[in-house]
């Protein structure tokens, strides 16, 4: 039998229904004004307003939104940059092409930047940083 893939396998998946993609965006993805960097808040914007997609596909970028996730990747990537939110984890590849976007930091990097700053100079001695007593 002839086990080379071909497009009929395609036809013997689940129904669609029960199959539902998760795309992974791609830099071509992105709306151009926000990887220039140079758009700025009304930029940012102005990306809001020209991805607004009620249902279906996005009119700009042509992303196929879901129920659940409605809204094309600049468009989510337009709003956390402007409400200063880290960029959601379906996204997180994205950041760094993205001027201005932030990651959440885990708990893991909040102690390192802790220790980071505990072991800067100070002009006097700082005391030992001890756990929280509870009361
Ligand atoms: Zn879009």
């Amino acid at each position: 039998m002839n086990r080379r893939w071909d497009g009929r396998a395609r036809v013997r998946r689940a129904a669609i229904e029960w199959d539902v993609p998760v795309e992974t965006a791609r830099a071509e993805d992105l709306d151009e004004r926000l990887r220039s960097g140079r758009c700025g808040r009304t930029g940012w914007m102005q990306v809001l307003i020209d991805h607004d997609t009620p249902v279906g596909r996005c009119p700009s970028c042509g992303w196929a939104t879901t129920s659940e996730r409605r809204d094309c990747p600049s468009r989510v990537i337009a709003k956390c940059l402007l409400e200063r939110a880290p960029l959601p984890a379906w996204l997180a590849h994205l950041a760094d092409l993205v001027p201005g976007a932030r990651l959440r930091s885990g708990p893991e990097s909040r102690d390192q930047q802790r220790a980071a700053l505990d072991d800067l100079p100070g002009l006097f001695a700082a005391p030992a940083r001890q756990p929280e007593r509870r009361r």
